[in-house]
């Protein structure tokens, strides 16, 4: 396996030896269980938070040939019981400041799409409101072209800073319709995003904040409070609302181990008993089964699962 190959070549001891020299935070067996919302996952096997862009370009250009995985604010993921082999690579909010030059903004892929949609209020630029409820990062929110109330963050976009994985930075204009789709993003995936320029309109700072509140309101409505999830945990097939699916199933409430469907939104998947990964993934397993059996419908993971089982 995989991970047992890497584990006997770089040991605790000898992680210095086999990476390059970098300023940022450098770990092995970085534990990831209070690093993504669901609360669970095993380590990685090589945890790097670069210092800036140049760091990640040094690292990158030097690194042995290992799998590399990116990780945001963990809002989106399930992280596996065996943990992430190979390198996984975390910006943090001190990786690139935010600016607003007059309509356009420039954010840092580390800092969260909430701290965007309030820099845009107070600079009395709208377009932003959307996202003031998402738990995640820009370059998180990216990835996964995350949404709600009809409007999506490539909606906004204007260019995109990434790296390569041979540590080169590319400047790309997001204008192409076929970079994104619905909670989709067609570039490579182990292509990194390190700063993202978003295009506001003009507006009061008053009817901003407004709007926020309202999506606040129905947010608190309809979603559960205070647990540990990731949100919506499959995409709603073209035309249909997949919690409407699961509850035609009847997996409102279901339970495997420490994992169940919200009884407040079917389509949240909550660790709320000490679950394992194992425990959440066979429950997705079960809702997408029944869902296939009984209405013909394939759903498909909007959670992105990552690393291997135990
Ligand atoms: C309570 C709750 C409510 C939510 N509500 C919504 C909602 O309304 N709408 C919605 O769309 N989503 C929602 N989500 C899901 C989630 O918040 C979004 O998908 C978010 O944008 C993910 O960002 P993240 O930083 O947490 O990414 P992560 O979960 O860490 O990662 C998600 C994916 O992005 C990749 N990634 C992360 N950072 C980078 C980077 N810098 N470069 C390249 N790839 C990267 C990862 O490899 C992974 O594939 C919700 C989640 C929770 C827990």
């Amino acid at each position: 396996m995989v991970w047992q190959t890497i584990k006997n070549i770089f040991s605790r001891n000898k992680l210095a030896d086999h990476m390059p020299p970098v300023r940022g935070k450098l770990t092995a067996f970085e534990p990831l269980h209070k690093k993504n919302w669901f609360g669970v996952g095993g380590p990685a096997e090589v945890f790097f938070e670069p210092a800036d862009s140049d760091d990640l370009s040094f690292f990158l250009k030097r690194l042995p040939d290992l799998p590399i995985t990116i990780l945001g604010a963990g809002s989106n993921v399930l992280i596996r019981d065996g943990g992430i082999p190979g390198v996984t690579i975390h910006l943090t909010k001190n990786f690139a400041p935010l600016r607003v030059e007059r309509n356009l903004i420039t954010v840092g892929a580390g800092i969260f799409v909430s701290e965007l949609a309030r820099v845009a209020e107070k600079n009395g630029l709208s377009g932003f409101e959307f996202l003031s409820g998402i738990p995640g990062s820009v370059g998180g929110a990216v990835r996964m072209n995350a949404g709600a109330y009809g409007r999506s963050i490539s909606d906004c976009l204007v260019s995109l800073k990434i790296m390569t994985p041979d540590g080169l930075i590319q400047t790309l204009d997001t204008a192409d319709t076929r970079i994104f789709d619905y909670r989709f993003c067609s570039l490579p995936a182990a292509w990194i995003v390190l700063e993202a320029v978003f295009k506001g309109t003009p507006a009061a700072s008053s009817d901003i904040a407004k709007k926020m509140a309202e999506y606040k309101v129905q947010r608190d409505k309809a979603q559960p409070k205070g647990v540990k999830t990731a949100g919506s945990f499959f995409k709603n097939p073209a035309g249909l609302q997949v919690w409407k699916l699961i509850d035609a199933v009847g997996m409102r409430g279901a339970r495997v181990g420490g994992a169940s469907v919200s009884l407040k939104h079917a389509n949240f998947l909550i660790n709320d008993k000490g679950a394992s990964a194992a425990d959440i993934e066979a429950l997705g397993n079960e809702i997408a089964r029944r869902v296939l059996d009984k209405t013909g419908v394939r759903l498909e993971w909007e959670v992105k699962r990552l690393g291997v089982k135990q």
